[in-house]
């Protein structure tokens, strides 16, 4: 990849491009591929920025979110060739030193060690496009069943190798998920965008990161982040869920210096720091209450007046480490480290996404559900929170959770009956098993304390994520015992070829790592590279 240079573009002389830096007409040639829509969306960006036209013809868009639209631009080489950039578009209200901080961290850290560099950038007045390398590259979504467990181990160790990078120059990317990690299955090429939302660690070597940004981008992130990749199947409503409450007690207000400390930082702005520094456990929660709901199911009126404790929490809710959903104020890189392990648990257990969750309180009991709830409320003690559960979610053994998930075998007895048109999910007993045996989240109205809109959300335990053989066995798996057997023997040759049937326990051991609920302890993205599984890269 291109290291951070001013790279010589040539002007296109392309057919539609006047000299001025205007342009002509070539929408006869667009119209074929692009809808209306985009074309306009063109025409627009060359209108705010007219010196994009002299270099670059712009193709298509390619992406859309909340603080930007990202264009496929090809631009004329001085030696002649054609090269495709990614044209990333940024809101004009997006705030310049966030701008600026972006792109600092795309020339540092980029261009090397699967991080995406950028080769130029454009702007008029409020506009900004940041010009990259276009790598193409597939969505999870759309590959995730037919992943073998080798492309999802090595996927993983290039996501860990981009993180290292960047936390060695005190980055924290702050929206690891797969969206922003571009992935070539045929090339094999990594590469992670997106520093929109990046703070620096407190020694961190990206000078515009020192700066707070909390709060610079001024539209708040969408629940779900890209909304394409997350429009799955609604949850089937027949689903049995059940109602569990979960809620974090707010520390009070009292005379405890330890106290003090953490309800210090949301006076003014937020350095993320470290997680090495001053991250003692915090035992003085219990200490002094001034109210009584502490530990009950109420929120008393004392308590619904105090302030929100302000901690960074941009991202995507179902990406956030524990440590961001209770908004501990002390933030590093290891919620990098915890997204990282989301994904490893989503590419494991063939769902994505794993969790979906609409606010922090439900996406904290949907990490309760796997890693235990009486574990979780510890690891929240220790930096600093109390969270109150009504009811206590056992410790999900890893393995066995991914392999149901994934969808085994059938068993001859299994009964399979496919539903006329649709795709017959081969794991859906299964699924449906351990949608009963798996204390599932369905909170109602009422039921959490500090997030009432919360209500009717949560498909979980992944009801709406896609089933791995879908495709497989939904054209393969009919009524009779036959086909039933054919395609159960598919599914054991698939798995025998993709390295399903043989995942080492490394691979659950590093999940179980980097998803430690407590960030004191959580693996560091440097030393998972250099766990065993990943021996022999
Ligand atoms: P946002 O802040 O709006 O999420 P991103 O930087 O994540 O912006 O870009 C949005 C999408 O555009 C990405 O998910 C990816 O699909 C596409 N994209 C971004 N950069 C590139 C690139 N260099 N090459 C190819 N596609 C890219
Ligand atoms: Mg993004
Ligand atoms: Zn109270």
């Amino acid at each position: 990849m291109r290291n951070v240079c001013q790279m010589e573009l040539s002007p296109v002389c392309a057919e539609g491009i006047s000299t001025d830096g205007g342009i002509k007409s070539d929408r006869g040639h667009r119209k074929s591929k692009v809808s209306r829509d985009v074309e306009m969306d063109i025409d627009y960006l060359y209108k705010a920025v007219p010196q994009l036209a002299k270099v670059f013809r712009i193709i298509d868009k390619i992406g859309e979110g909340t603080f930007s639209s990202v264009y496929l631009g090809e631009a004329q080489m001085q030696d002649g060739r054609r090269e495709m950039f990614a044209l990333k578009h940024l809101i004009p209200t997006s705030h310049p030193t966030r701008i600026a901080a972006e792109l600092q961290c795309l020339t540092v850290a980029g261009g090397r060690e699967n991080v995406m560099g950028v080769t130029y950038c454009f702007r008029k007045e409020d506009h900004v496009v940041i010009v990259m390398p276009y790598m193409e590259h597939q969505a999870i979504v759309d590959i995730i069943g037919s992943l073998t467990f080798e492309e999802v181990r090595l996927y993983i160790y290039h996501l860990l190798t981009a993180l290292s990078h960047i936390h060695q120059f005190g980055i924290i990317h702050r929206d690891i998920k797969p969206n922003n990690f571009l992935y070539n299955r045929n090339s094999k090429m990594y590469a992670l965008v997106d520093f929109g939302l990046a703070q620096g660690t407190a020694d961190t070597q990206i000078e515009l990161l020192k700066v707070d940004l909390t709060g610079v981008r001024k539209v708040p992130r969408p629940v779900f982040g890209e909304k394409n990749l997350n429009s799955c199947t609604p949850a089937p409503s027949t689903t049995k869920q059940a109602v569990i409450k979960t809620e974090l007690v707010k520390p009070v207000r009292t005379e405890d210096p330890a106290n003090r400390r953490y309800s210090s930082a949301s006076r003014g702005p937020l350095p993320v720091r470290t997680q090495s520094s001053s991250q003692k456990p915090q035992r003085t929660v219990q200490q002094g209450l001034t109210c009584n709901c502490y530990l009950t199911e109420r929120v008393c009126n004392i308590c619904m007046s105090r302030k929100q404790q302000v901690a960074p929490r941009a991202g995507t809710p179902g990406f956030r480490a524990p440590e961001v959903l209770t908004k501990c104020p002390n933030q590093g890189t290891a919620i990098d480290v915890w997204s990282a392990g989301v994904i490893l648990l989503s590419l494991l257990s063939g769902r994505y996404p794993f969790f979906k969750a609409s606010d922090d309180l439900i996406a904290l009991t949907q990490i309760m559900t796997i890693r235990g709830s009486r574990e979780t409320i510890q690891a929240a003690k220790s930096f600093g929170k109390a969270v109150v559960c009504s009811r206590e979610l056992p410790r999900q053994d890893l393995r066995t959770l991914c392999e149901t998930l994934r969808g085994p075998r059938l068993s001859p007895d299994d009964e399979v009956t496919p539903l006329p048109g649709a795709s017959r999910d081969s794991t859906a007993s299964h699924r449906q098993k351990i949608q009963d045996d798996t204390p599932t989240l369905r909170p109602t109205e009422g039921t959490l304390k500090q997030h009432k809109d919360g209500a009717g959300e949560t498909p979980f335990p992944l009801s709406s994520s896609l089933p791995n053989h879908q495709e497989h066995s939904g054209s393969k798996a009919t009524s009779t015992r036959l086909a039933k057997q054919t395609s159960e023997v598919d599914c054991k040759v698939e798995d025998d070829e993709q390295g399903w049937d043989r995942v080492p326990d490394e691979a659950y051991n590093l999940l179980d790592r980097l998803l430690d609920l407590n960030p004191a302890t959580r693996i560091t993205a440097a030393q998972a590279l250099q766990h065993p599984l990943f021996e022999d890269l």
